[in-house]
Formats: C-alpha cells, sequence, structure tokens
C-alpha cells in the first residue's frame, strides 16, 4: 500500500497542527509522499503566509519595507520550527528570496516560496528527503501542464526515494522561472504525485470532514458525502461547491486512483471518497445540491427553428464571435435559451444581439437576468424514478417560481434556474426533500 498525502495550509498554520499532521503520517507506514501547502490562517483574521508574500512582492516593485515583510513571513516559519525543537535554519533561503526579490522579482517565484519552505521545515520534521518540485513538475508554453516531461521526469526521481516531502503549487515554466498553478493548486501536485508514484490512495488532508451535500452557508450543519465520483464532482464544483481544486482530478483521473478528502483535526472520521466508479449507492439518491447566482439567459426564438439546419449554430457563432462562453443551452422546439454568465455579457449584450440577428434572422430575442442556476448532482437519479418531480415538488411547496430546467442525457444532474432572490431556499428545499423527507417547506 502507498499513500500520498497532501495536507492544506490550515492543516499546516502553526506548530501545533504540524504535529497533529507528524502524528498522521506516523501512524501510517504507507504514507511515504508528502505535499504541503504553505502555512494557512491560525485564526480568521490571520494572513495566509502566500497572501505575505504576494504583498512583498508588490513592496519589491512598488517600493515599501521589504524587509519587515519578510521578517513577518520569517516569524511564522520560525515560530513553527521553535514549536517542533528543530535545529532548522532558513536565514540563507530568506536571503535568496530577498536577493531574488530585489533584483528580479516576479509574482509567481515570489507566490511559490511558501510552499518551498514549508516543505523544508516539513522534511526536516519528519526526516524524509524534501525534492523540489522546481526539479520534477514541468509547465510548457501556454502555461498548461506539460504532462509528458513531468511523469517521465517524476517517475524517474521517485523510483529513487522512497520517502520525500514534495512542495506544492509550482513547478518550472518553459523558460526556466518557477511558475505556479492558480490558487490552492497543492491538491493538484499531490494528485500528479499520486499518478507518477502509481499510489492506492491519494489522502487529501483539509479542516473538514469532506464534501457536504450543501453548501454549509446555506444549509444549517448538512450531512456529508461518503462517496461521490470523479464526474459528480465536477458538477458540483462547476457549480460553486469548492474543498479541491478543481483540476486536482485529472492527472489521477486516468489512473484510477481515488482522493479521500480527510480532516487534520479529526483523522478518525472517514471522510469523504471520490472515486471513478462505485457500486454504492449514496444515501440519498442526491449526491449533493449546489449552484451559483450571477447568470443571464438570452432566449433566441423563431417559427420552424427545429427544421432549419445550422440555426443553432449560427445563435452560437454570435457569442463565439464576441468571445462570450456559453453555460447551458436548453431549446425547445422554437426555442432556444443560451445561459451565461452576467458579468461576461453585461458589457457586449447589444453586439451579441445584433449579430444573433445579422446570423441567424431570429423572430424573437429576449433576454432574461437576475437568475441563479441550481444543480442536483447524482449518479443514483439514473436507476430512481421520480427524482425530477421530487426536486420540482419542493420548489412548488416553497412557492418558488422554477424558471428553466434542463437535464443533461448522463442523467447525472438536474438543473433548474430560480430568480437570484430565492436560491438559498430553493437549496434549503431541495436539500431537505431528499435528506430529511417530510419535513415541511423551510424558509
Ligand atoms: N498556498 C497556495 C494558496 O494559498 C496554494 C495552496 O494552498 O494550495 O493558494
Amino acid at each position: 500500500m502507498k499513500k500520498v498525502v497532501k495536507f492544506g495550509g490550515s492543516s499546516l498554520a502553526d506548530a501545533d497542527q504540524f504535529k497533529k499532521v507528524g502524528k498522521i503520517i506516523r501512524s501510517d507506514p504507507s504514507r511515504v509522499y508528502v505535499v504541503p501547502s504553505a502555512p494557512g490562517k491560525r485564526f480568521d483574521t490571520d494572513t495566509k503566509v502566500t497572501d505575505m508574500l504576494l504583498k512583498a512582492y508588490e513592496i519589491a516593485i512598488h517600493g515599501g519595507d521589504l524587509d519587515k515583510q519578510l521578517s513577518a513571513i520569517k516569524a511564522r516559519y520560525d515560530e513553527i520550527i521553535q514549536g517542533l525543537g528543530l535545529g532548522l535554519s532558513l536565514d540563507e533561503d530568506f536571503a535568496t528570496i530577498k536577493k531574488m526579490m530585489l533584483e528580479n522579482p516576479y509574482k509567481d517565484y515570489c507566490a511559490s516560496r511558501g510552499e518551498f519552505l514549508n516543505a523544508k521545515v516539513m522534511a526536516a520534521y519528519l526526516g524524509y528527503e524534501f525534492i523540489d518540485a522546481y526539479e520534477i513538475i514541468f509547465f510548457n508554453e501556454e502555461g498548461a501542464l506539460n504532462t509528458y516531461k513531468t511523469n517521465r521526469v517524476m517517475r524517474e526521481r521517485l523510483a529513487q526515494v522512497p520517502k520525500a516531502v514534495i512542495p506544492g503549487f509550482y513547478g518550472q515554466a518553459k523558460d526556466g522561472k518557477v511558475e505556479t498553478f492558480s490558487r490552492g493548486g497543492s491538491d493538484v501536485t499531490g494528485s500528479i504525485v499520486a499518478a507518477n508514484s502509481q499510489a492506492d490512495v491519494y489522502e487529501n488532508w483539509t479542516d473538514v470532514s469532506g464534501f457536504l451535500v450543501a453548501d454549509p452557508r446555506v444549509v444549517n450543519n448538512p450531512v456529508s458525502i461518503h462517496t461521490i465520483t470523479y464526474k459528480e464532482l465536477r458538477e458540483l464544483s462547476y457549480m460553486g461547491a469548492s474543498v479541491l481544486h478543481e483540476d486536482a482530478i485529472f492527472p489521477i483521473r486516468s489512473a484510477g486512483i481515488p482522493i479521500n478528502i480527510k480532516n487534520t483535526n479529526h483523522p478518525d472520521d472517514e471522510g469523504t471518497w471520490i472515486v471513478e466508479s462505485t457500486a454504492r449507492k449514496s444515501n440519498y439518491t442526491i449526491t449533493g445540491v449546489a449552484g451559483k447566482k450571477g447568470f443571464c439567459a438570452v432566449l433566441v426564438q423563431k417559427a420552424m427553428m427545429n427544421s432549419e439546419i445550422g440555426f443553432c449554430r449560427k445563435v452560437l457563432q454570435a457569442f463565439e464571435e464576441n468571445g462570450i462562453s456559453i453555460e447551458h443551452m436548453p431549446s425547445g422546439i422554437d426555442t432556444m435559451t443560451v445561459v451565461v454568465h452576467k458579468d461576461e455579457f453585461l458589457d457586449k449584450e447589444q453586439q451579441v444581439i445584433s449579430a444573433i440577428h445579422r446570423l441567424a434572422e431570429p423572430d424573437v430575442v429576449e433576454i432574461e437576468s437576475g437568475l441563479a442556476l441550481i444543480a442536483v448532482v447524482g449518479r443514483g437519479m439514473k436507476s430512481a424514478h421520480g427524482t425530477a418531480a421530487k426536486v420540482f415538488t419542493a420548489l412548488e411547496k416553497a412557492n418558488i417560481n422554477i424558471r428553466m430546467i434542463d437535464q443533461g442525457s448522463s442523467e447525472l444532474n438536474i438543473i433548474t434556474a430560480v430568480d437570484e432572490k430565492d436560491f438559498e431556499k430553493a437549496i434549503r428545499n431541495i436539500y431537505n426533500t431528499f435528506i430529511h423527507p417530510g419535513t415541511g417547506p423551510v424558509d
């Protein structure tokens, strides 16, 4: 058994958290590759080390007291090092970082140092080898992961090092500079390491016991998800459920390695399993419900549209010409609706409408705004009947008007659009219908 374990910033925010992590790793000899984030917040109003570094970068390019900022960052590490009783000194590393920030400051380098330093501390604490991600993760010219080179180099390296700490979040760009993933990207590093070490499990340790069926800011104390498939997770994360970086699924997906989301503060909780496929039924037909506000729908109507070849393409071309990405596209016999993000669309709405008229010659084009989308996601829907009826009944009973419905043929999700003002109430009622059936409508 071989496990890759990634620890998020809150799991490594101070020496006490480090001790919990050390205990977790030492309690299971199969936890051989460790991917740490930078130290996160110790309390609500605290600042993540990555944000402190980004501020240092701003100071480096615009002027200000760089020494003061770097000392504050160093103090975070020194506190951890002392709390763990380690004899490690980061003086030389900070001298190098300062020199770089003075001579050649650039954002990704600065942001990446949080993980670099934390991995050094972690390696010293565990007695594991430190492998710099710069040497084993590569990006191509477009800034995407160079999978071929990364896999080749990383596999070779890991084969020689049975236990190692590898900093998350960054790698090497095509031009030899340091390059980072987007924020939260240590999740992606962990996934790449898991794929390339042929791990049996990728454990992603954070400060919650896995995914919840609904957003706890909307639903009071939601139940957690035991098992979710990669596909379901994609749907829910797209709709705003965020525990894991969206791109973290791709590297391990093809290797079929399960991800186990675990809680550093409650290590005995089983957490959530993210798997390729499972025979395990979800406990409630639905796996999760999530949603987002801020959508507009462009309704295009034309008599006999269904028999006009190329009509949809022409409509879509109007969006493409204006660089607007499309989120959903439910269609009727003589209508099609294109759902877009309001933020992206507002500035260009008139250009898009005139382009639709020019290209597709429709009878009517109408815009509706203030829409929220809600996705009810669940692999169990395929084999259960009445799921859609339950969703719609929940909304009807709560007096919520459904503005649009879209169910993909995969039968993995049902998407409904409601007015933004009804968003939270809609989620709460859908949640209750499936998780606590029989409890009447709630506000
Ligand atoms: N430290 C980085 C961030 O705050 C990356 C990570 O934590 O995964 O986004």
